[in-house]
């Protein structure tokens, strides 16, 4: 077996027998119970002694943040789910791990549940958490995994004890963020460790905890556990410390958005210090500090192939390799200028600017001052921006008052990018070459920094292009061909279903009952307005089907465990920072989401919709939807916004591709108006047709909304602009089919409704007496559109059909003679879903 650096070290000193190595398992390697036990499988092919530090399980600390979040909303009963979610998810992780006695595990989940009900329904009375009491909270993920991981270590055989962490990391507070004290961690870790690692027993750990200076447990920050290894590292002089990763290691660029981002065999711990500083989430900002003056050599390693040798980070310096190694960055940021001629003249400006923010515990993350020095620009949190410029403000008051100083901007909606390499130092041309990379995807720099060390150049640029820009730069520097290996390679499409109403439920019932079908497909995201489910690793049949359940039963999906809250604008600016495999966004809402499409268009995503709206809406959105879809290289699909799954769309298409040219399209567009008019047909009365078209499912809940022809004209309009019009809904006349009543309630008009059947009796009568039936037909030629209740001879294919059916005749200079009729099940909502899922399998599979 190859020994990594310190083990081989380990071997050579048998006087050292309690140097542990040290295993950090983050929360991706703790995903379900198989994950869990690819870790305790780790973990025993180590050399003893060890000690074992442990995150939240998947998801965990998240769900805990987002049970305080709606707690001080006053949203109890969210507050509770996500309680719910918490002991559903470790009981089912007990019940697939271990075989022997759970009781008192089981006990340990039940009664951190029932601790956690009782703080959701208190915080939601009270409306606001203290960080000690978030602390309080946030720490009751570790505290279970870690008691999880050693109890599935001790049934695997090895002697294992779980340690408080309150013990053995020491810290100055605050709550929320916690300084672990070096010299006070090192005294107490060895007091408690060191005896039981001299009689190798495995030391178990929950990460991301130490004591506050009041006794109570603080957290280091979000992704601490990296800090709790590294601290333990430090303080029992380990061999080595290994951070195993849900990925290969550390690698040129954040996978998710770099999808050709590379593997780094070997890092120096500036570059990895400087990317973690800069929001690179596979390594907290400050695990590097305990190991600063140590040998101690820190590997982050692949727990999926625990072979594999990952990362090294060390002091060595490589040489002759290329000068940018790693891109990170840092998001919601929010860039504070101060200006003024006076900066020239007034002594210090940049020590009391930074100094005054330090007081008040603001961190800044760029800083950049114009050679002029008229202006010092810096970023900051975007959620401490208001408070650093009245920092500011109050400090300079009297320069402002004084005319010296003009004053202190913000700008919000911004990110930093961080461009690291040790060997940039000394490399010139590297900063033109950032921004060549930059202006060529049209990314706009707005300031840029460039460390003294030379280490790193940050530049600040829009939010909304961040993740462009990475991709810029990282090809510009040709990262993607370093030889550490390639970290991903992806096939298929990720979809993106937005609408979780009749039809979009009918998508997620469909694709789990043919998931052959479906194998290029991922389901990464479902959303509603309240918020998305999102897997980036697809969903799922089980979770599609799960998703459909609960909006049938009139749940919003942020309701759901695992949720990410937001608006479908927050959500999909989210996800469109991802590195995607070829998105595909379907639209089953019925909102107007013309200018979201656009901008997912613009990130190059293809569009699926069963929704009209985008396509019969103001003209001027469409057509800037359609530009987008062009300058993005976007396709886009509407088969079921005209006819549901009858390919009515697919068939004009390709008459228009093929070079004929359509002289009109007539046609039965509305399944509730076929079954109310062939029933007319038939000798029913109005009213009760009315009734068992409602009945029978075929109406919009209020069936005025198919009666009134506002549907059947928006399909008219799309067609019309498939062959070339630009005309709006508002420009046809439309003959509504409600005579009287639309204004009065559902019920009002629906007992009404009887009153309307002599007229209409005597309507298709006088139509019968001609030997011709009533249809309501929408009518397009180039030039022309019209939606009419129309008496057809019965001898025109429009006569002959029956029921919900829907139909359109294609006149064209190749159809002339005998038009191109095309017939077929026209209503519904998986008809429709039908339609969607052509149209997403011709995208996917082109
Ligand atoms: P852990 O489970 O150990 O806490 P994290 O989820 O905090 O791990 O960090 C791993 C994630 O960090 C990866 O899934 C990856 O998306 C992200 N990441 C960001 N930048 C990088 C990078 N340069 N190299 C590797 N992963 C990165
Ligand atoms: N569970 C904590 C978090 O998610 C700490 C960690 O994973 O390192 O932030
Ligand atoms: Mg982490």
């Amino acid at each position: 077996m190859d020994f990594q650096h310190g083990e081989w070290y380990r071997a050579r000193m048998p006087h050292a027998p309690s140097r542990p190595g040290i295993h950090k398992f983050g929360g991706a390697s703790l995903a379900d119970a198989d994950a869990i036990r690819g870790a305790v499988a780790i973990i025993r092919s180590r050399p003893s002694p060890r000690v074992v530090v442990v995150s939240a399980l998947a998801g965990i600390t998240d769900l805990l943040v987002d049970l305080v979040t709606r707690a001080v909303a006053g949203d109890a009963d969210g507050a509770l789910q996500a309680v719910s979610a918490y002991r559903r998810v470790h009981h089912a992780a007990v019940d697939a791990l271990l075989g022997g006695s759970t009781d008192e595990l089981r006990a340990a989940i039940d009664s951190a549940s029932s601790e956690l009900e009782a703080l959701a329904r208190s915080l939601a009375v009270l409306r606001e958490a203290s960080p000690r009491v978030r602390d309080h909270i946030g720490a009751r993920g570790e505290r279970l995994s870690a008691r999880l991981l050693a109890a599935a270590l001790s049934e695997s055989g090895d002697k294992v004890m779980l340690v408080e962490p309150a013990e053995i990391i020491i810290t100055d507070g605050p709550y929320g963020g916690a300084s672990p004290d070096l010299a006070a961690t090192r005294t107490a870790a060895r007091r408690v460790l060191l005896p039981l690692l001299r009689k190798h027993i495995t030391v178990v750990v929950p990460g991301f905890l130490g004591r506050a200076p009041d006794g109570g447990t603080a957290t280091l920050g979000r992704g601490g556990s990296d800090l709790t290894a590294t601290l333990l590292g430090r303080a029992l002089d380990a061999t080595s410390v290994t951070l195993w990763k849900d990925v290969p290691g550390l690698l040129t660029a954040d996978p998710r958005v770099v999808p050709d981002a590379r593997l780094l065999p070997h890092v120096h711990v500036r570059e990895a210090a400087e990317l973690a500083y800069y929001g690179a989430k596979v390594l907290h900002p400050r695990a590097l500090l305990p190991l600063a003056d140590r040998k101690i050599p820190l590997f982050l390693r692949p727990f999926a192939t625990p072979d594999a040798p990952g990362t090294e980070i060390s002091t060595r310096r490589d040489v002759g390799r290329s000068p940018v190694r790693s891109l990170s960055a840092v998001r919601d940021q929010a860039l504070v200028t101060v200006s003024g001629s006076g900066i020239l003249g007034v002594p210090g400006m940049a020590a009391r600017t930074f100094g005054a923010l330090q007081a008040e515990g603001i961190s800044v993350s760029l800083i950049a001052q114009a050679s002029s020095e008229y202006t010092i620009d810096f970023t900051v949190p975007a959620d401490t921006a208001k408070h650093a410029v009245a920092v500011l403000r109050h400090a300079f008051r009297t320069e402002i008052a004084q005319g010296e100083l003009d004053g202190v901007e913000v700008r919000g909606r911004i990110a930093v990018i961080a461009i690291v390499g040790l060997g940039m130092a000394g490399h010139p041309g590297i900063a033109a070459r950032v921004f060549d990379a930059l202006a060529d995807g049209g990314v706009n720099v707005v300031a840029i920094a460039q460390g003294s060390g030379e280490q790193n150049i940050s530049v600040a640029v829009d939010a909304a292009q961040v993740s462009e820009g990475l991709r810029r730069i990282h090809s510009a520097f040709q990262l993607g061909k370093l030889g550490g290996g390639q970290s991903h390679r992806r096939t298929g499409c990720d979809v993106i279903l937005l609408g979780a109403g009749t039809v979009g439920r009918a998508v997620l019932r469909l694709i789990p009952r043919r998931p052959e079908r479906f194998t290029a497909v991922r389901m990464v995201a479902v959303v509603d307005r309240s918020g998305a489910m999102i897997d980036g690793a697809g969903m799922t049949t089980r979770t599609l089907k799960a998703i459909a359940a609960a909006k049938e039963a009139g749940e919003a999906i942020a309701t759901l465990s695992g949720a990410t809250p937001g608006t479908p604008a927050d959500i999909l600016a989210q996800l469109s920072q991802r590195a995607l495999v070829r998105p595909i966004v379907i639209d089953c809402t019925a909102d107007d989401t013309a200018g979201l499409l656009t901008m997912v268009a613009d990130a190059g995503w293809d569009v699926v919709l069963a929704n009209k709206k985008p396509l019969a809406g103001p003209w001027p959105r469409t057509a800037r939807l359609r530009e987008a879809l062009t300058r993005g290289g976007g396709r886009l699909r509407h088969e079921a916004t005209v006819g549901a799954g009858t390919p009515i769309i697919l068939a004009v298409e390709q008459l228009i591709a093929t070079g004929d040219r359509i002289r009109s399209l007539e046609g039965s567009l509305s399944g509730t108006l076929g079954v109310v008019l062939s029933g007319l047909d038939a000798g029913e009365p109005f009213s009760e047709v009315v009734y068992r078209a409602l009945r029978e499912g075929y109406t919009e809940p209020d069936p005025r909304d198919d009666l009134g022809g506002i549907d059947v004209a928006r399909k008219a309009i799309i067609l019309a602009r498939m062959l070339g019009q630009t005309l709006e809904v508002g420009d046809i006349t439309i003959d509504s089919l409600v005579r009287r009543g639309a204004r009065a309630t559902r019920e009002a008009w629906l007992a009404d409704l009887p009153r309307d059947d002599g007229w209409w009796r005597a309507r298709a009568d006088a139509a019968r007496a001609k030997n011709h039936s009533l249809r309501y037909v929408a009518r397009v030629t180039p030039r022309s559109v019209s939606v009419q209740l129309r008496e057809m001879p019965r001898s025109h294919p429009l006569s002959q059909l029956h029921g919900s059916a829907n139909q359109l005749v294609i006149s064209s200079d190749r159809y002339h003679e005998s038009p191109l009729v095309i017939t077929g099940h026209g209503a519904g909502p998986e008809g429709t879903a039908t339609g969607v899922l052509a149209d997403l399998l011709t995208l996917a599979s082109a």
